[in-house]
């Protein structure tokens, strides 16, 4: 196997077959574009046994995903396919750099569920997309586009209902897409608490019910059991 591309969470190597990758989930946990580091134990076994089980459970509403199966405790089979460079974030309630960036207050609900695109690259720090500017960078076209948009929002509200079920809220998450051999736009990358904001219903406490990366990102404590308790949930929930 040979090592494609390491990024700040999982590993990406090659296989046998070229039209399939074998995605590592790493321990490493990085906030604020990689200047905050650390170390989440097990991290890497709970955000792909989550992935695995919220990407079989979309796959079965009729969403198309990249998951072969998985291979190992902390490691998946996937088919290979050409990363849009785009971050997709659904948000259900105001929450983290929409909160910064327009005042909303934290925890304001959303008159319905928005869609933004940020542009995945590391030197630019990820800023946020116009339409025009996705579509002037060349980033989607504008089919693309529309489908970005109608399958974010599908899986918003597949994923929406589903951890509702496991009492837990779906602030927000960041969804990534490519495009298959075929020529069809797939679900990519992860679902887990890493890439999604969760807020405990059990809790009323607003550092309290924070179950996802914002506990690192904030130096809120208490990171490891906040990330068992989704992945026990969800896997309870699915079983
Ligand atoms: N997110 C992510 N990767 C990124 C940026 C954001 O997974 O590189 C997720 C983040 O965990 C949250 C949602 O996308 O669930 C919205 O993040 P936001 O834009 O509020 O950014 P932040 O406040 O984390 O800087």
């Amino acid at each position: 196997m040979e090592k494609l591309y390491e990024g700040k969470a999982k590993i990406l190597y090659s296989t046998e077959n070229p039209e399939v990758l074998l995605t590592h989930f790493k321990d490493d946990a990085t906030a604020f574009n990689a200047q905050k580091r650390g170390t989440i134990l097990e991290k890497g076994k709970m955000n792909c046994q989550i992935t695995v089980a919220l990407f079989q459970w979309l796959e079965s509403k009729g969403i198309p995903t990249h998951l072969i199966e998985q291979s190992g405790d902390d490691q998946i089979l996937v088919k290979r396919v050409k990363i849009i460079p785009i971050e997709v974030v659904v948000r259900n309630i105001a929450a983290g750099s929409l909160c910064r960036q327009t005042g909303l207050e934290e925890g304001y609900e959303l008159p319905y569920p928005l869609v933004e695109y940020y542009f995945k690259n590391d030197e630019l720090g990820d800023p946020l997309l116009t339409r025009d500017r996705l579509l002037i960078l060349d980033l989607a076209s504008e089919e693309q586009l529309e489908q970005l948009q109608s399958l974010a929002l599908k899986i918003n509200q597949n994923l929406q209902e589903f951890f509702a079920s496991c009492q837990i809220t779906l602030v927000d998450f960041k969804l990534e897409f490519g495009i298959d051999h075929q020529g069809q736009m797939i679900l990519a990358d992860e679902i887990s608490p890493d890439t999604c904001r969760l807020w405990d219903q059990t809790e009323t406490d607003p550092q309290k019910r924070v179950m996802d990366k914002d506990r690192f990102r904030r130096d809120l404590g208490k990171v490891e059991t906040a990330y068992q308790q989704v992945h026990k949930r969800v896997l309870e929930r699915l079983a």
